[in-house]
């Protein structure tokens, strides 16, 4: 049967995304509420998910509840967070972002965005001390609210950039729109989480910073970087010259 495309769609993405499944099975999905996927984004990011999944569990273990971190000193939530990047600027945001959230809603939590649009919801998330694209996507579309948007890091970014599914000089900001623009107008929030854990495991796996191991990647086929020279996919660095790979960020 044929899937609807919505009229700028990419024709590549169902079968992009059948193959990072069948590569990589999505594992059954359990969403958090968005107030505790808002933190654990902010206390995960740039952070390997080992060390933020277990600063996150002993965020959770030692308070009950998120006005208790809310009305917590930075540095004692510090020795919390202990082990995660940037631990000392995210033990001084954590309660101001959670007080912003109580200041600007009236009470702590985000619930009420479930009638918004994904837009409106970004844009109020964004305005939120510590929230950048990452954090706001990814809340909306892990979380409950199930919104039908894709988060992207850098890692990612790096595949659909590669994947020429966005232009190749767009700044980071600009990515996750140019791929709404493109995806199949019948994808839901559970398309957009299969693309971002595949996306995700193919970044990791073969498209890595450096150079991606192409001919062993299930997408090799559908991909336009996979077919460049290997010398146009890594210049080595010349004395005067840091190396650069010409796909990636
Ligand atoms: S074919 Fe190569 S550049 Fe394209 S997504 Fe796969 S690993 Fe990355």
């Amino acid at each position: 049967m044929q899937m609807p495309l919505s009229f700028a769609a990419d024709q590549r993405f169902p079968e992009v995304l059948n193959r990072l499944k069948a590569a990589w099975p999505p594992r059954e999905e359990q969403h958090a509420d968005p107030l505790s996927q808002l933190v654990f984004m902010l206390v995960s990011a740039d952070t390997p998910s080992a060390i933020a999944l277990a600063a996150y569990r002993r965020l959770r273990s030692r308070y009950h509840g998120w006005p208790a971190v809310r009305d917590e000193a930075p540095e004692v939530l510090l020795r919390v967070l202990r082990g995660i990047d940037k631990a000392v600027e995210k033990a001084v945001t954590l309660p101001r972002l959670l007080q912003e959230i109580e200041d600007r809603h009236g009470l702590l939590e985000l619930e009420f965005l479930a009638g918004w649009t994904t837009q409106a919801a970004r844009e109020w998330l964004e305005a939120l001390p510590g929230v950048d694209a990452m954090i706001s996507t990814a809340t909306l579309n892990f979380s409950t609210l199930r919104k039908t948007v894709l988060a992207l890091d850098p890692e990612g970014a790096r595949v659909v950039r590669r994947f020429g599914f966005v232009a190749p000089a767009a700044p980071m900001s600009a990515l996750d729109r140019q791929i709404m623009d493109k995806i199949p107008a019948s994808w839901q929030a559970k398309e957009m989480s299969s693309l971002y854990s595949g996306i995700h495991k193919l970044a990791g796996t073969y498209c890595h910073k450096g150079r991606p191991k192409c001919a062993k990647c299930p997408l090799n086929d559908l991909c336009p970087t996979s077919k460049k020279a290997s010398a146009a996919i890594l210049q080595f660095p010349s004395k005067s010259q840091k190396a650069v790979a010409a796909t990636s960020d």
